[in-house]
C-alpha cells in the first residue's frame, strides 16, 4: 500500500519529507516516479493532469491539498473513490487577513497615495470608516463564515449568501438564487468565497453586477472561473464596480496580454490569498489515511453530487 503525491505548479519536497517521517511503514512517492501504481490507494493531489485517476487502478481516496476540489474533477472518478479536502484554522485566518488587507487598502485609498507619492503630489482623498461600510460574503462555508464573523467583530455591517440559510450572529443571511440580488444590493464590498461548481461557474457576471450599487468593490478569492472577465471590464468602465481585487483567474498564470494587467482599477495577487501550510494540515491527512485503512468515515469528505 502506498501514497502518491501528484502536484502541478506547487512545491512537493516538504510534503513528501514530512509525510514519510510520520508514516514510517508507508511508501510516499511523487508522481511521475511511482514504483508500482497498483500499490497506490491514497492520492494527495493539487491540479493533477487529466486522466490521473486511471493510472491508479486501486486508488480509494483522493485528498485535495487545498480547500477546493474543483481542480480534481476534470476527470470522471470511479464511483467507489472518495474525495476529501483541507479544512484548517490557518487557512481561514490567512484568508481573512488577505481580504481585510484588500478592504482596508480600498477604504483608506492607500494605492492612490502610492501613485501620488510617485508624482510628489499632496492630494487628500475622502476615506471610508468601518462603521459605515457593509460587506457581503458570497459563500458561508468553513472559510466564508469565519471571514464574515471576523468582519462583524471589527464593527462592519455584514451580509452573507449561501445555499442554505444560516444563523450567524451579526450576519444578515440570504440563501438561494432568489435572494442573491438582495444579498449584493446596497453593499460596499462583495467578497466571493464560493466553491467552483456547475451552479457557481460564471456567477460574477453582468446580471449580478447590474444588482450592485454604484461604486461597489469586488474581491474575488474563490476561483477565476466564477468571474466573467469581459463583464468585469465593462462594469469597471461604467463605474458600476469601483475596483476589483482579484486573487484567482480563469487562466493561471494570467497571460501577459490579458487586459487586467493594464487596468488601473484591477489589483491582482497571484493566487496567494491563503496557502495550505503543510505542517498545519499533516495530521488531518494522516488521519484520513488511517481511516481509509480501517474503512472508517473520512474527515472533510466532500459530496461529489454537490461538487463541494
Ligand atoms: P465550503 O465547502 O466549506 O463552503 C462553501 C459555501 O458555499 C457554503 O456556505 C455553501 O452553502 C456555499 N455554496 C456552494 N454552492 C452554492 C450555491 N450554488 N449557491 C449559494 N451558496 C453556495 O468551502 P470553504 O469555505 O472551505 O472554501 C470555499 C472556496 O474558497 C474553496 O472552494 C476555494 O475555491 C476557495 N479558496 C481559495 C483560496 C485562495 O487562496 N484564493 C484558498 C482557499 C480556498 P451551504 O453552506 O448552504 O452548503
Amino acid at each position: 500500500m502506498s501514497i502518491a503525491i501528484i502536484f502541478n505548479n506547487r512545491k512537493i519536497e516538504d510534503w513528501q519529507e514530512k509525510l514519510s517521517a510520520q508514516l514510517t511503514n508507508t511508501k510516499v512517492e511523487v508522481y511521475p516516479e511511482i514504483s508500482n501504481p497498483e500499490d497506490v490507494e491514497f492520492i494527495i493531489a493539487w491540479k493533477p493532469h487529466k486522466g490521473y485517476i486511471n493510472e491508479f487502478p486501486n486508488a480509494k481516496v483522493i485528498q485535495s491539498a487545498g480547500a477546493g476540489i474543483d481542480h480534481l474533477l476534470h476527470t470522471k472518478l470511479p464511483e467507489h473513490v472518495k474525495v476529501t479536502r483541507i479544512v484548517d484554522e490557518e487557512l481561514k485566518q490567512d484568508m481573512f487577513e488577505h481580504v481585510l488587507a484588500c478592504v482596508m487598502i480600498s477604504m483608506k485609498n492607500m494605492y492612490k497615495y502610492s501613485k501620488s507619492q510617485e508624482n510628489k503630489e499632496w492630494k487628500p482623498v475622502n476615506y471610508q470608516s468601518i462603521k459605515d461600510v457593509t460587506i457581503t460574503v458570497l459563500g458561508l462555508g468553513k472559510i466564508g463564515q469565519f471571514v464574515a464573523e471576523k468582519f462583524v467583530n471589527l464593527g462592519f455591517k455584514v451580509k452573507g449568501w449561501s445555499n442554505s440559510e444560516k444563523q450567524i450572529e451579526g450576519v444578515k443571511s440570504f440563501s438561494g438564487e432568489l435572494e442573491l440580488a438582495e444579498a449584493v444590493n446596497g453593499t460596499d464590498f462583495i467578497v466571493n468565497i464560493l466553491p467552483l461548481t456547475n451552479e457557481t461557474k460564471g456567477i460574477l457576471n453582468k446580471n449580478l453586477f447590474d444588482e450592485f450599487s454604484a461604486n461597489t468593490v469586488l474581491i474575488n478569492v474563490g476561483r477565476g472561473a466564477h468571474l466573467v472577465d469581459e463583464d468585469l471590464i465593462d462594469a469597471l468602465q461604467s463605474n458600476q464596480i469601483k475596483e476589483a481585487y482579484l486573487d484567482v483567474f480563469n487562466e493561471e498564470p494570467l497571460p501577459v496580454d490579458h487586459p487586467f494587467w493594464e487596468n488601473d482599477k484591477v489589483f491582482m495577487t497571484p493566487h496567494v490569498a491563503s496557502i495550505t501550510n503543510t505542517s498545519s494540515v499533516l495530521l488531518q491527512i494522516e488521519d484520513n489515511y488511517y481511516k481509509m485503512k480501517q474503512k472508517a468515515g473520512l474527515t472533510n469528505e466532500v459530496s461529489l453530487e454537490k461538487g463541494y
